[in-house]
């Protein structure tokens, strides 16, 4: 994992524990690199042993531009997985698959029954999530953000099934919705709260966050209360970082209630 800094990651835990239970001769490493010193450092990734890495902030837009991004990656702007094909190096954002395969886990039918999503937030993960949508198929997109020039910012980078809409309206929003997605950082530990009324939301619809501290969210837990299905943060975590490792090292790994307990284990430390 290639940040600045990196120590709050994660991915070497998820890794690690893979690694171990795969029986893997292979190492997970941090590395702390500044800006400057980035494009050098992957340009010699493969001469320090790695197969690929995980990226983060602030590298994720210059990644994309020192490799040959995926449709994902180029659509998002952002990459977080480097890897090796042929000699060369490859990119590509698996938080959108993190979203879609923590639904087909929690929800298994969760697009048949889904016309219209409602996206709380236009940042970096807003636009893996609505990538994600639109790749299953997804017809309207609602998306709702502080900033309005940013949710417009991604009509204008994918389509017209991206509706930009204002705070003020989200009730009539969430009557109509399948599917509900904070992808803000409100309701995050230290973060304001995230102020929402479920109540005009179908009793059907899924509730989706992305936030992970806390493991159980105000959002999750009132959606729970209401009895809509849910899928949370920490289970997407776990499912962006299958394809990394599947791309490293030609195994497939499983999210299982095991390795969930182990990171859960330590968030909460
Ligand atoms: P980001 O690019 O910085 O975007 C942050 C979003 O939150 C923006 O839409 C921003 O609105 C909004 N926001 C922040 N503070 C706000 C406030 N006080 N009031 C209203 N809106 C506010 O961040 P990101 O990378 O998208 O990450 C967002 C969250 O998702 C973080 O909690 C992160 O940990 C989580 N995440 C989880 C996963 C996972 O695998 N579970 C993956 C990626 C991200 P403005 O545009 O108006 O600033």
């Amino acid at each position: 994992m290639i940040g600045w800094p990196v120590k709050h990651s994660r991915s070497p835990l998820i890794h690690g524990y893979w690694i171990k239970q795969y029986r893997l001769d292979a190492e997970y490493r941090r590395e702390e690199i500044a800006p400057e010193a980035f494009p050098d450092f992957i340009a010699h990734l493969q001469e320090r042993g790695y197969a690929g890495a995980n990226i983060t902030i602030p590298h994720k837009e210059m990644a994309l531009t020192l490799s040959e991004p995926d449709d994902r990656a180029r659509a998002v702007g952002a990459a977080n997985t480097l890897w090796y094909e042929n000699g060369r190096l490859h990119s590509t954002n698996t938080d959108v698959e993190g979203f879609t395969a923590n639904l087909d886990a929690a929800v298994p039918d969760w697009t048949k029954r889904l016309d219209e999503a409602v996206v709380l937030g236009a940042g970096g993960s807003a636009r893996a999530v609505i990538y994600g949508l639109i790749e299953r198929g997804v017809a309207k997109i609602g998306v709702v953000n502080r900033t309005p020039e940013r949710a417009e910012a991604l009509r204008a980078r994918f389509g017209q099934s991206v509706h930009p809409v204002h705070w003020s309206a989200l009730p009539h929003l969430l009557a109509r919705a399948n599917l509900l997605v904070n992808t803000t950082s409100l309701g995050m530990t230290g973060q304001p709260p995230l102020a929402i009324d479920l109540g005009p939301l179908p009793r059907h619809a899924i509730v989706a966050d992305l936030v992970y501290a806390p493991l159980e969210t105000p959002l999750l837990a009132q959606a729970r209360a209401r009895g809509h299905a849910v899928a949370d943060g920490l289970d997407m975590l776990l499912y962006q970082a299958v394809r990394g490792f599947q791309l490293w090292f030609g195994v497939r790994p499983e999210v299982t209630q095991e390795l969930r307990q182990v990171v859960e284990t330590d968030l909460v430390k």
